[in-house]
Formats: structure tokens, sequence, C-alpha cells
């Protein structure tokens, strides 16, 4: 099922550390700019270690005339400090964010500071009223801390109860495990859209490493499939753009109301995978 007007697109950056980046960043996000995405969004540093990094990217952004969504969390930070952030947003008219508890850098202590996306949310609305969309993250194969499945989906249905619009899914590589995601939320009461998220498969060591952490699955037969191309990055590339392409084709037609893609700043396999769903670059 091609992507139609009617899913929403989004495109989601990490902010640079180098002016170097920063200038790879921007061609980036003007090239992906060509595919009419609804929004990009830029995510938030653990701890908030990218918080003036994140705020400078979003800012540029939105002054070059795109609808950019910073990520979120509290951090370690006081709610002074987060409002002051969400202050210089709202004065900027960013319009959503992407809400979040975040994790803490390793070394950090034992993660008992953090602040539940919930917590943010409320803190959202009671200070901003409805200035802003609010976008959460799900786990259709259930975050790793959770005590269950049942009660990650839990969780997620009080996120939208206390005032979250949508949500993000973390990546997946299996499209059943949104199906049957999907039909546990509704069974649970929630109806608001939930969106897939999408990592395209371009470095796959450093995917490997960062999906053992996110308790993202990647299924044995496609590691096993990806490493028989050796060397051949080509043919690997191809065969990584048109497996990402069939797995968001099996969403769309399960009702997925659009996609979210994890671009890790890089246009092309993007592009190459939007290409196949029908999206023509203006
Ligand atoms: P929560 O919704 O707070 O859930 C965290 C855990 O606690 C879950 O196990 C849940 O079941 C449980 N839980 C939830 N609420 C409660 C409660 N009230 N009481 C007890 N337990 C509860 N990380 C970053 O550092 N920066 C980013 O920019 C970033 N962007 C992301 C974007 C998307 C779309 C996604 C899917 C993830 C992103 N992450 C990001 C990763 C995310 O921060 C981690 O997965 C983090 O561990 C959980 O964040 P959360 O917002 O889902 O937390």
């Amino acid at each position: 099922m091609p992507l139609q007007k009617k899913h929403r697109l989004s495109f989601e950056f990490f902010p640079p550390k180098t002016e170097k980046g920063a200038s790879k960043l921007r061609a980036t996000r003007n090239q992906l700019a060509r595919l009419s995405p609804d929004f990009f969004s830029v995510t938030y540093g653990a701890g908030g270690s990218t918080r003036d990094n994140t705020r400078d990217v979003v800012l540029e952004g939105i002054r070059d005339g795109y609808a950019i969504a910073p990520h979120l969390s509290f951090g370690g930070d006081t709610q002074d400090s987060i409002r002051s952030l969400l202050d210089q947003y709202a004065a900027a008219k960013v319009e959503r964010i992407v809400a979040l508890r975040g994790d803490l850098p390793s070394g950090y202590g034992d993660g008992s500071r953090l602040v539940h996306a919930s917590e943010l949310v409320e803190f959202i609305r009671a200070h901003y009223g409805s200035a802003f969309h609010l976008e959460v993250a799900a786990y259709p194969e259930i975050h790793p801390e959770a005590e269950s499945y049942d009660s990650d989906i839990g969780f997620l249905k009080q996120k939208f109860e206390v005032g979250a619009d949508s949500a993000i899914t973390q990546y997946f590589y299996n499209a059943d495990a949104y199906a049957r995601f999907m039909e546990s939320c509704a069974r649970a009461g929630i109806n608001k859209p939930v969106y897939p998220g999408v990592m395209p498969i371009t470095n796959f060591e450093n995917l490997k490493r960062f999906s053992a952490n996110c308790g993202a699955e990647i299924p044995r037969w496609l590691g096993y499939r990806i490493e028989s191309y050796g060397d051949d990055l080509h043919a690997r590339d191809q065969f990584c753009i048109e497996f990402i392409s069939e797995l968001c084709e099996k969403l769309l037609a399960m009702d997925a109301p659009g996609l979210h893609f994890y671009t890790m700043n890089q246009a092309a396999s993007v592009e190459a995978i939007c290409q196949r769903l029908g999206v023509n670059a203006s």
C-alpha cells in the first residue's frame, strides 16, 4: 500500500555536535523537505545533555520555515529550567513536542530520578494548556523496563488520559508486533493515533548494539541475511531498502495512520524508501 496524503509523514534527527555535522544536517533536512513531511523532530540527549543543541536546531529550522518538534524530557532539570525552554518554544511558535521520560546517561546513577513521560505531559498541559500538540512514546515490543505487557499499555493509556494527543513507536522489524499492539491498545480503550517509528538499516553493527539496549528485536533471519552480503555494500543496502519498504507497506495496509522515520541524519535510505512508497520529491 502506498503512502497517501491522508498519512502523516515525519522525520527525526539528532542534534549534531560539530559545525560540520550541523551543515550536513541542514543538507539532509533540505533534501528530505522535498518529500513534504508534516514535520521534523529533533531528539533530546539523555539527561538533558543536548538541551542547547536541540533548541538551536529547532529554532533554526523554524526560522527557515519548517515545522519542527523538539523532543523533551526532565532529565535532571528543575521545573524552572524546563519552563524556560518551553517558553522559548512557545515564543517561537513551536506547535508540537515529543514528551518523554528519557534515559539517564550511563554512569549517572540508578535511574531513580527519572520523571515519567506522563508527568511531563501533565506539567506541559498545566502550564501551557493546549499550546502544543503532545506526542509520546509507545513500544509495540514493550519497553525493556516494563513490568508486563499489560502494564506498559496501561501507562501508555495514562499518557493519553493526562493529555497526550498521539504516540510514535519505538522501531521494530516485525509488523505483527504492531498489529498485536494496536489490538491490545484498542482493547484497553486507547483510541488516539499511534504512528509506527521506522528505522532504516544502514549501519548494521551500530543497529545491533543500539537495539540490544532499547529492546528492539532484530529477527534472526534478518541478521543472517544482512550479514550474508559481506562486503557487497550496494547489494546489502538494496536489500535493506526493499525490506523496510515492504515493512512500511504492511503497516500502512494495517491502517497505520502514517510513518515516522528515524533518519540518523541521513537522507539517502529514507528517500529511497519513501519513493518506493510512492512519495515523489517536489
Ligand atoms: P515512560 O512513558 O515514562 O515509561 C518508561 C517506563 O516506565 C516503561 O517501562 C513504563 O511501562 C513505565 N512507566 C510509565 N509510566 C509510569 C508510571 N507512572 N509509574 C511507573 N511506571 C511507569 N530518549 C532520549 O533520551 N531522547 C529522545 O529524544 C528520545 N526520543 C524518543 C522518541 C521516540 C518516538 C521513542 C519511542 C523513544 C525515544 N527515546 C528518547 C527513548 C525513551 O526516552 C526511552 O525509551 C525511555 O526509556 C522511556 O521513555 P518514555 O517516554 O517511554 O517513558
